[in-house]
């Protein structure tokens, strides 16, 4: 009997009441195990009440208090590890040690929260004029919301709402329909750490509570991550009322390998990074460019039995090298993605589609496939396939290869393979893509640097955590105050300058 998942909302669990449920599977059996309950607007309206009626207290209570909350919930994230990974593993089916990887880049961000007092500290300019003073303060901003995907259900979460409650905002996350079980716990941990009720609410839901975060006038900034179509909307609809947001979308993440480069490496970067957690990560190496054909043949030469030979099974299996998809919905579009590459001309040299886990036929499994030969008028160059699918398109030159992720609709990631510092330097300096990869195949940055792609990946202007996560979630304000010592001046008509 599947179980009855709840939100979480002023410390404590609730029961949906909405009527409307949508399933959680364990993917590995294809079985329905919980229901999320999908909020109405009245229902995600409490939760943003609540995170408005903790805000004054929590804005008020010392920074260093903030952050010590920090400190004990990253401890409980520790303590709780195995049990986290395990939760998230049973409804994302990435294998047991990604899902600790995942918990692990949350746990970061709530390292570097602990740390947020120091950022937040304003500047300040002692005789700026006059028995003048001038200082600035980093204020919160008020009730933030957090829309987050599938298939980072902790580090996505906590990307958002570590660093903006450390700053001293209430939040109110929507997390994945699909996935809600660790974003529901990660909210009692973080009570047990001793954040006061309110400070951090869960709403599950759909649309309905998507469109009710972004409309509500209590809500200051939302911080969204997901597909491009629904960040190009979550920006537009948020901005046009009045907040803040930062959306982040799609990718599509190129490697650029050098004839010098060594290709055994590359080679198992290339596997691991795009095949890994099923290639459901934005940050996926999806495309291979080789550069000059004796590059691109010795690299499908090593690439197919490595392709062929991917261990795929269940996501407790330590041997796995991932997991099954999270959702059939999820596998079938990434085999009509396959089917598509197929019709417009690529060749399909390892084809994933079919694969069945013995014991498990239910389960939402997927080989992994490897296609050659593809070019950039194909759809699977085009688009987001957001699967183990690692597509080559050859190309004669550097400056031939370079050119392909940068215009590219999607900006996320991009790794070059070389030996030649002069090409990669070049390369860093000049890719229109947000983030880079020498000789790294994921280049996704630390706790204290900042996350964030270029065009079509992320619509507004902030990227997540490191201190541009800190400037996303406070508002400065500059105070001038000058304390008089008698003399006395009269009006003055005229703009004060420092002439
Ligand atoms: P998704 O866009 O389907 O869902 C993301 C969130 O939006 C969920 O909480 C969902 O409930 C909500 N949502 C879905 N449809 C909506 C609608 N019509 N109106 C309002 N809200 C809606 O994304 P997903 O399938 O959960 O996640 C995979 C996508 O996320 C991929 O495209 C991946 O590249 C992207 N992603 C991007 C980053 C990044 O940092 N750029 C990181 C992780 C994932």
């Amino acid at each position: 009997m599947a179980k009855e998942l709840h939100h979480f909302i002023n410390g404590a669990k609730v029961a949906g009441t909405s009527g409307r449920t949508l399933g959680v599977f364990n993917p590995n059996t294809g079985e329905v195990t919980a229901q999320t309950p999908l909020a109405s607007a009245d229902e995600v309206r409490a939760g943003i009440a609540s995170s408005a009626a903790a805000f004054p207290g929590w804005a008020a209570t010392n920074p260093q208090r903030r952050a010590r909350v920090m400190f004990d919930f990253k401890r409980l994230l520790e303590d709780n590890m195995n049990e986290l990974a395990e939760m998230l593993s049973s409804e994302h089916g990435k294998v047991i040690a990604d899902s600790k990887g995942d918990i692990q880049r949350g746990l970061e961000v709530i390292e570097f929260a602990c740390g947020i007092p120091h950022l937040q500290k304003g500047e300040f300019t002692e005789g700026a004029g006059p028995d003048i003073d001038m200082y600035s303060m980093r204020q919160p901003l008020g009730v933030c919301a957090g829309i987050t995907p599938f298939n980072f259900p902790a580090m996505i979460p906590m990307w958002m709402f570590g660093v903006a409650i450390a700053c001293g905002n209430t939040f109110v996350c929507k997390p994945s329909e699909k996935d809600p079980s660790v974003p529901l716990r990660l909210a009692e941990l973080f009570m047990e750490a001793g954040a006061p009720a309110g400070v951090l609410n869960v709403v599950n839901g759909d649309k309905e509570a998507v469109d009710t975060l972004l409309t509500d006038p209590a809500v200051e900034a939302i911080s969204f991550v997901g597909s491009s179509a629904i960040a190009e909307y979550i920006y537009a609809t948020g901005a046009a009322h009045g907040k803040r947001v930062q959306a982040m979308g799609g990718a599509k993440n190129h490697a650029i390998i050098m004839p010098d480069a060594d290709l055994d490496r590359v080679v198992d970067d290339l596997i691991g990074a795009g095949y890994g957690s099923a290639g459901e990560r934005c940050m996926a190496l999806s495309v291979a460019v080789p550069v000059g054909k004796e590059t691109g043949d010795r690299l499908i030469e090593k690439l197919i039995p490595r392709v062929e030979s991917l261990k795929v099974g269940l996501s407790t299996d330590t041997d796995a090298d991932y997991g099954p998809m999270v959702t059939a919905e999820q596998r079938d579009k990434v085999a009509g993605w396959i089917a598509r590459g197929v019709e417009q001309g690529a060749d399909l040299l390892v084809d994933g589609r079919g694969f069945e886990l013995q014991g498990y036929e239910d389960g939402f499994f997927i080989g992994g496939s490897l296609f050659d030969n593809v070019t950039p008028d194909m759809d699977i160059w085009k688009e987001e396939i957001f699967g183990p699918v690692l597509s080559v398109v050859r190309a004669d030159t550097f400056e031939e290869a370079a050119k392909l992720p940068s215009e590219h609709q999607y900006g996320n990631g991009v790794a070059i393979f070389t030996r030649d510092g002069d090409a990669a330097r070049s390369f860093a300096s000049n890719v229109n893509v947000g983030m880079v990869g020498i000789n790294v195949p994921i280049p996704v940055p630390l706790a204290y640097h900042s996350f964030g792609g270029w065009k079509r990946s992320a619509f507004g202007d902030t990227n997540q955590h490191g201190t541009e996560g800190v400037k996303f979630y406070t508002k400065v304000k500059t105070v001038t105050s000058r304390w008089p010592t008698g003399v006395k001046e009269g009006s003055s008509f005229v703009i004060p300058t420092m002439k």
